[in-house]
């Protein structure tokens, strides 16, 4: 059996096709804001996947939602406590650096819909953290685990129904909100949001090196 093969010891199922799978550890040292590779054990195709748990946490957790007609996503969702996965790293840059930790920075967290991953992470990882996280989703009952959050610096903008904090889009709450030009801005999701929120916190001043993004696809 390959070292890089973690048993599957739970899995909780959220809305909007989502679920969130708890996979053997298996002492993985991380970063908050780094993902995996995973794929079922033995299969050839693998994924890209951020990790949600904390650094503090027995088990490494990622939030997989199911997309139509995928390829991997779909061989996950089919998974049960005990089946096994093949685990690749952790990889990449997506992490706040040690210096703006603990000293006093302002962190503005943009996710589109699983992109809130590393956010948990972090969130989860980093005690005292100055932080606003903006989800961006459709439907208020994809505000995955919204009580993990601190109060009042978790704000669910839903654009197509009005039972979530903000009305609107991610891009429709910046328009209207006040950043200060010091906040790190973190961005993370799909492709066209990360764009759009890039732009509009450009015209708001934030320099380019605060301006950091995962982008999912
Ligand atoms: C660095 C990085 C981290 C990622 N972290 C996560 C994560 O934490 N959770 C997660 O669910 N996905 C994450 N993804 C996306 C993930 O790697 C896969 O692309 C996704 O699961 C679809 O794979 P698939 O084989 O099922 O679909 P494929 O057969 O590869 O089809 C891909 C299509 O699915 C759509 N798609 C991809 N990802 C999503 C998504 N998250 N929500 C809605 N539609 C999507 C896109 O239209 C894309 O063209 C991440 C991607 C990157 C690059």
């Amino acid at each position: 059996m390959s070292d890089q093969y973690h048993k599957i010891l739970n899995i909780r199922e959220l809305a909007d096709s989502a679920f969130i799978l708890e996979i053997e550890r298996k002492g993985m040292r991380f970063e908050p804001g780094q993902h995996i590779l995973l794929g079922k054990a033995g299969d050839i195709h693998h994924r890209e996947y951020s990790i949600y748990s904390s650094v503090a946490d027995d088990a490494l957790e990622v939030l997989v939602k199911e997309v139509p007609d995928g390829e991997v996503s779909k061989v996950l969702r089919k998974l049960k406590p005990g089946d096994e996965v093949e685990v690749q790293g952790p990889f990449g840059f997506f992490t706040i650096e040690e210096e703006f930790m603990n000293n006093g920075s302002t962190f503005l967290f943009i996710a589109s819909g699983t992109g809130i991953s590393p956010f948990h992470s972090m969130v989860k990882s980093i005690p005292g953290l100055n932080y606003k996280l903006l989800h961006g989703i459709r439907y208020a009952e994809a505000s995955f685990e919204r009580d993990h959050y601190d109060t009042g610096r978790y704000v669910s903008c839903t654009s197509r129904d009005d039972q979530g904090d903000f009305k609107g889009r991610v891009t429709d709450y910046i328009k209207q909100a006040d950043v200060d030009q010091n906040t790190h801005c973190f961005l993370c999701g799909n492709f066209e949001m990360i764009r759009d929120a890039m732009d509009l916190l450009e015209e708001k001043g934030i320099a380019q090196d605060h301006l950091h993004a995962e982008v999912y696809f």
